[in-house]
């Protein structure tokens, strides 16, 4: 250590101050940052020499007394926010950091902008952040900025970044029409918004790769904005190491490798999707991307979510071009409205509109709702359809079915009342209704079978809704089971309508989707979704989970609360999250049920803790409300992790009801 000290200190005398360097603070900061730190391990011995040295990706860390003159030309005081664009090895970032108060850099190529940023990590630097991306258009979220460094040369002024400069800020750019050769020039903002260029000297730089900059392959980053690189851990060791060396992994849910999984895949029938959250932008959009492959390359046409019927059969109206409209107009107006209301499924369900258009009508993907919380929407739907059908019967439905209409602002209280003997209990008629539809079923059918369809599943709703309610009150167990039942009659219903070969991707929590078997529900005598495809379809059917670490969630505090974005907190100690999230990776897709990574199966197979956040999140209680013990392995096919995610984005649920419109979450 003492060694790089003189190194430096000799450094800054002879190569620095010697030709013409003044600035104490400069000149203090040069002396400070350990350059041995910036660059490649075999090229330490060279770091405080007099020239540029190669880093990754064909780039280079500048020669000392560059780096020292461009900051000078800065004109920096102390305490100022400053953008870098070519963030590079993070040594000018460095420079700049032990001046200023706060650094932004950009870097266009990833495995550089990793490195810069473990590298500043390490060497103790926690005021620079630094991002991926092109920094051409600089980072509009944080300007103005006090100074901007540009560390590659530009053909021209970055309009962008001249922009983001704050009254009085300069900028330090090198500039050239030849990609060889550059003039370094200085540009102030006056203060009535006018710029002034002085040249400062004759420079060479690699060349600044981007929108605003020269032409060039845009790397892995597209037009995507600069994001933020967190330091991680280089080495994991034990069972996160494990994993980090059978996974595959990724930095960002767009660029997730899906091929692989792909072939896992196979042939299965049936695909689930779990979430550890119903609030999760990256878990929505990752499971898009799973399903929208799923359609396009092994012909699923059944996109089944956790969602009510009714409020689904709008969504497929809508991505199935149908004319027959639904009953309900406004799709998942109602608590938790942004679990499927959001700009996430929004996206999905556009593409499949679009996807659908060029298609014939019986081979496009349709969109259903497995869940069986929509009582009396069902109900009304059914009596809708009867009307037109059997009016008779409608007569007969809507007194039946009038059993229920007290309690339609509440319905856990019919389950309540239904206990007690004063009142009456809907059983007979609700099922009465159910046996009736089926019985006419051929006849019905033959008008419409996609109609029919539609309304069986509403009154199988309704009344397996009115025993789920009243059991509801004879415990958890029972109710868990009957609802999960629900939802497998109703995969089955769908894919049996649609014939041999039907294929469906299941959409729900990972409570629903990953075998109960293998966590403790069994032991409460639960079952789930992903239990009875494992047993109904064997291999057929592939259940793939998803987790995080921290980061946002959309939830509420209570039943029927507002929608808040929460905090969600660093997974607890003894969970496989924090497993996951030590392996230091982003982003990750592990395979479980090949036999390749035996060794980190078995390690999983260890229960651990898992945690589940439904629509409500309480951080308060968290292991009690959140945590249950599984075995991952059996539960999930395979996993995919994503360390830090944010919250849904929610849309309005605010339009009118009974307006038909074409697109069903109005605006
Ligand atoms: N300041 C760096 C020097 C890096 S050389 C250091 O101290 O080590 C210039 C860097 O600019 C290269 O790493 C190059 O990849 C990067 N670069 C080029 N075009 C870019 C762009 N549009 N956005 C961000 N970085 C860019």
């Amino acid at each position: 250590m003492t060694d790089y000290e003189d190194l430096r200190t000799e450094m800054v005398e002879r190569q620095i101050r010697a030709r013409g360097v003044s600035d104490p603070l400069v000149l203090d900061a040069m002396g400070r940052v350990p350059r041995e730190r910036f660059v490649p391990d075999r090229l330490k011995g060279e770091a405080y020499s007099d020239r540029p040295l190669p880093i990754d990706a064909d780039q280079t860390i500048s020669q000392p007394y560059i780096v020292a003159y461009m900051v000078e030309g800065l004109g920096l005081k102390g305490g100022e926010k400053v953008l870098e664009i070519g963030a590079g090895s993070g040594y000018a970032a460095a420079i700049l950091a032990e001046i200023a108060g706060e650094v932004f850099a950009i870097e266009r190529h990833g495995t550089l902008a990793s490195k810069a940023s473990a590298a500043l990590h390490d060497a103790g630097y926690t005021n620079v952040h630094i991002f991926h991306g092109d920094g051409t258009r600089g980072w509009q979220d944080e300007a103005p900025f006090d100074a901007i460094l540009v560390s590659a040369g530009a053909p021209r002024l970055p309009e962008a970044l001249k922009s983001q400069l704050a009254t009085g800020g300069r900028m330090v750019v090198p500039v050239g029409a030849d990609q060889r050769a550059q003039e370094l020039v200085r540009v102030t903002r006056g203060d009535k918004g006018q710029f002034e260029r002085e040249d400062l000297a004759d420079v060479r730089f690699v060349p600044l790769i981007g929108d605003q900059g020269w032409e060039g392959e845009l790397a892995d980053m597209q037009t995507a904005p600069p994001r933020l690189i967190q330091h991680r851990p280089r080495q994991a060791e034990g069972l996160p190491g494990m994993i980090r060396e059978h996974a595959e992994p990724f930095e960002d849910v767009k660029s997730a490798p899906l091929d692989m999984m792909m072939d896992r895949i196979g042939d299965a029938r049936v695909v689930l999707i779990g979430e550890a959250s119903h609030g999760t932008s990256e878990f929505y959009r990752m499971r898009s991307l799973i399903t929208k492959r799923l359609i396009e390359e092994k012909g699923f046409t059944i996109v089944a979510a956790e969602a009510d019927w009714p409020d689904a059969a709008r969504i497929d109206h809508y991505v199935r071009h149908r004319e027959t409209p639904p009953s309900e107009w406004e799709a998942f107006a109602r608590f938790p409205t942004w679990t499927w209301r959001n700009k996430e499924v929004r996206a999905f369900a556009d593409w499949l509109h679009d996807w659908n258009a060029s298609r014939a009508p019986q081979t496009r993907a349709g969109f259903y709702g497995l869940d069986l919380y929509s009582l009396f929407n069902s109900a009304q739907a059914t009596i809708d359809y009867l009307e037109d059908v059997d009016p008779e019967l409608a007569r007969i439905a809507r007194h039946r079915y009038g059993c229920l209409s007290p309690w339609e602002a509440d319905p856990a209280a019919y389950g309540h009342a239904a206990l007690s003997d004063s009142f009456r209990n809907c059983e007979e008629d609700v099922t009465a209704m159910l046996v009736d539809l089926m019985q006419n079923r051929q006849e019905y059918a033959l008008s419409d079978g996609e109609r029919f369809l539609d309304a069986a599943q509403n009154a199988a709703l309704v009344a397996n809704a009115e025993k789920y309610y009243r059991i509801m009150y004879y415990g958890s167990r029972a109710s868990w089971n009957l609802r999960d039942d629900h939802m497998f009659q109703t995969l089955q219903n769908v894919m049996n309508f649609q014939g041999d070969g039907a294929r469906a991707v299941v959409w729900a929590h990972n409570s629903h989707i990953g075998d109960a078997r293998a966590t403790e529900m069994s032991r409460r005598g639960e079952r789930n979704l992903g239990e009875l495809c494992a047993r109904g379809f064997g291999n057929e059917s592939y259940r793939i989970g998803m987790g995080t670490d921290h980061g946002t969630v959309a939830a509420a505090s209570d039943w029927n609360g507002p929608m808040e974005v929460k905090k969600v907190s660093p997974a607890h100690a003894q969970s496989y999250e924090r497993q996951f999230h030590l392996s230091g990776l982003p982003g990750l897709i592990l395979p479980l049920r090949a036999g390749r990574e035996l060794d980190v199966a078995t390690e999983l197979s260890k229960p651990r803790l898992e945690r589940a956040i439904g629509v409500i999140y309480r951080p308060e209680t968290e292991l009690a409300s959140h945590y249950f013990e599984a075995e991952l392995p059996r539960q999930f096919n395979e996993y995919i992790w994503v360390d830090e995610t944010t919250a849904v984005s929610p849309l309005g649920a605010g339009r009118a009801k009974g307006l038909p419109e074409t697109y069903p979450f109005g605006t």
